[in-house]
């Protein structure tokens, strides 16, 4: 260490924090390079021989296993940016700084921000001040260096993997199906079992046309599809489970079955908050792609009606609509429903019905990925209406107390910022008073000590107004911020709120996103009733519960007292009676209509009653066939004594058959030459058939 390193370290440094970041890239790395780990740590001595007390070196190394691609996951150096950014670091230490960040923008952050707060930079070359032009600039060619480093490797790797994979050559991991023979050829996987599952699979998908239905029938058939483990103390094994329909997906759309080696399918893109995101490239833009490399399961032909059958059917379902921004669609809640039951997003599915559209809310993702019955569905239109009354009712006021608190507390923050201000004023009052006193008593003879003492006392003044001002000027400000923008906005929202809710011009589209503005999300649970569990953006819940909305037949369905009444009536009269009967008393069916026979029966039919037949059967009553038996006539004969009130029958339908009461012990008989007519009608029957038996006997 250089005399002029020491000098760098000022007692302003010592009294501030040594801060030692510890990275190693990769788990492996930390187990494998543990030296780079330990001269890391060895760091530790030089601050100390720099004169930091060792209770004033923290250690940052939370990163430990951390790539150095990107400073958004790596906690440790985000909190050592915070440190320093406080002014909390005296000295920042790193072996080979530069690569405390693998990224030149973080890395210059660093440096700038170092440089602000006073902040020293070890490496094991030495001490660096970064409020040092030259310093910094070495610092900064350090980091450049680092990353052109990092650059050269990535690109020589990426050439030598693309010259590979050009020829085909490039070992890739398989997918499971697939395996490499002790010559390095790629080959089916020798288990039978194995590859009569992926025969069947292809075989199934072949012969269905959907993913679904595959999963579907190996559901049903119990059967178990391999999968093989890529992590963990299993990595290699072969595991069985259940067929998903991810899976099934996956297989279709690997070409790596048909026997063609492909690279370059998809591409890694970096987004802004340095994660990492895979794109999926269309397949003539694949980097390479060698038709019958190596054995597959099927022609690369079936491959290709494969792509498109399931191209056709993707697009007849729908794209997925979970996580989805607001849709022209009238169900005001989709993409904010959870499913109550099982945690997951509800899907919406539309109905067209007497020319209006109503949304249904479903739970289906599980039902989807395993063949399983739907978890929940619930129909949307009593919900929305909940939802939107709730908002209509509850936003106003809630938008206003919420403004209000905001307010409150902006307005006592503010106010504190203020005090602090007066004080700052009344500190500079103080000091230029001291200033002029100090001027009045020395003596004027003394001009020397007397020029300096004014020109104290001009400047404290000087401060004096400043500080006045900057404290008017701020408190200005203040008010102005408050009452002209945020208290109208906020108070227009409040206001304007259920006056665009409740106008019939106002999309969809605007409803849902107003909805966006204020709702987090919902969740529903259909038991008896339906729950819905809302959560206000900000924290706010509420708790609301609809009745099940009755379906189209529960709408329609008859009165119950109407079905009782055509119970109790059937024991006596057919259906075009009840139909008069029903009428006359001014009853209606479910659907509002005036009732018929054909209305009766059908109730009849629908709730299960027991047919008049039947009942009359029950009640012993004989067929016209058993009656002729009886009384030893024709059927016609019975009819015509039945119409001549000789015998007693019952209707059981609307053409008039009759079901027959027993004639008793003495039944009419034949009476050649008397006139039906005068043979009495009914009522009489008894008396009457005593005297016939009378006659004839
Ligand atoms: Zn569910």
């Amino acid at each position: 260490m250089t005399q002029e390193t020491h000098q760098k370290v000022q007692a302003a440094h010592l009294k501030r924090n040594a801060y030692l970041y510890i990275r190693q890239s990769t788990l492996r790395q930390v187990f494998e390079n543990s030296e780079s780990t330990k001269r890391q740590y060895a760091l530790r001595q030089r601050a100390i021989a720099l004169g930091w007390p060792e209770d004033r070196i923290v250690v940052i190394d939370s990163d430990l296993g951390q790539s150095g691609a990107s400073a958004a996951d790596r906690e440790g150096f985000q909190r050592l940016v915070t440190e320093v950014s406080l002014g909390r670091a005296g000295i920042v230490l790193g072996l080979e700084v530069s690569r405390l960040a693998r990224n030149s923008t973080d890395w210059n952050r660093l440096l700038e921000i170092c440089a602000l707060t006073d902040a020293l930079i070890l490496d094991e070359d030495g001490v660096y001040d970064p409020a040092h032009f030259n310093d910094r600039l070495l610092l900064g060619l350090k980091g450049t260096m680092s990353e052109a480093e990092l650059h050269v490797l990535r690109a020589r790797l990426q050439g030598g993997i693309l010259n590979k994979a050009r020829r085909g050559e490039l070992v890739i991991r398989p997918p499971v199906g697939l395996i490499y023979n002790s010559e390095g050829g790629l080959v089916l996987d020798p288990d039978k079992q194995v590859q009569q599952s992926f025969r069947l699979l292809f075989e199934t998908f072949r012969r269905m046309g959907s993913a679904m239905a595959t999963v579907k029938a190996f559901r049903n058939q119990g059967l178990l599809f391999p999968r093989r483990v890529h992590a963990g103390p299993h990595k290699g094994d072969l595991v069985w489970g259940a067929l998903g329909h991810s899976q099934v997906l996956h297989i279709l759309h690997n070409p790596r079955y048909a026997g063609a080696f492909v690279y370059g399918r998809s591409h890694t893109r970096k987004t802004v908050d340095g994660r990492f995101t895979v794109v999926q490239v269309p397949q003539d833009q694949w980097e390479t792609l060698i038709l019958g490399a190596h054995a597959g399961y099927l022609s690369w032909k079936d491959y290709e009606q494969n792509q498109r059958r399931l191209h056709e059917s993707a697009q007849a379902i729908g794209a997925d609509r979970r996580m989805s921004p607001a849709r022209e669609g009238p169900a005001l809640l989709q993409g904010l429903i959870l499913c109550g039951r099982c945690g997951e997003r509800m899907t919406v599915r539309y109905h067209s019905y007497h020319g209006r559209v109503w949304p249904e809310y479903m739970c289906q993702r599980e039902g989807i990925e395993h063949a399983k019955p739907l978890c929940q569905r619930i129909p949307g239109a009593g919900i929305d209406q909940a939802i939107g009354e709730l908002l209509v009712e509850a936003v106003s006021p809630v938008a206003l107390d919420v403004a209000l608190t905001v307010q409150q507390e902006l307005q006592a923050r503010l106010e504190e910022a203020d005090r602090l201000r007066q004080k700052q004023v009344e500190r500079a009052q103080y000091e230029a008073d001291l200033a002029r006193r100090r001027y009045m008593r020395v003596d004027p003879d003394h001009r020397l000590v007397a020029d300096s003492l004014e020109a104290e006392w001009n400047s404290k003044l000087r401060m004096l107004t400043e500080t006045q001002q900057e404290r008017e000027r701020q408190h200005e400000q203040d008010r102005k911020v408050l009452s002209d923008e945020q208290q109208a906005a906020i108070l227009s929202l409040a206001a304007n709120f259920p006056r665009l809710w409740r106008d019939p011009n106002t999309p969809d589209r605007e409803r849902k996103r107003m909805i966006r503005l204020l709702l987090e999300d919902v969740t529903l649970v259909r038991a008896e009733k339906i729950t819905m569990h809302i959560r206000f953006k900000g924290g706010a819940a509420k708790t609301l519960t609809v009745p099940i909305p009755l379906n189209a037949w529960q709408q329609r369905a008859t009165n119950p007292d109407v079905v009782r009444e055509i119970d109790r009536l059937l024991a006596h009269h057919t259906y075009p009676q009840i139909a008069s009967i029903l009428n006359g008393r001014g009853m209606r069916s479910g659907e509002g209509k005036t009732f018929t026979a054909r209305i009766v029966a059908r109730i009849q039919r629908q709730y299960g009653l027991t047919p008049r037949y039947d009942r009359l059967r029950k009640a012993g009553m004989l067929t016209l066939e058993e009656m002729a038996t009886v009384l030893g006539i024709c059927q016609q004969q019975v009819k015509i004594w039945n119409r001549h009130g000789l015998i007693r029958g019952h209707a059981y339908n609307d053409k008039n058959d009759c079901l027959y009461e027993h004639p008793g012990d003495n039944p009419p008989r034949k009476a050649q030459g008397v006139k039906l007519s005068q043979r009495r009608r009914l009522g009489g029957v008894v008396a009457q058939r005593t005297e016939e038996v009378q006659c004839e006997a």
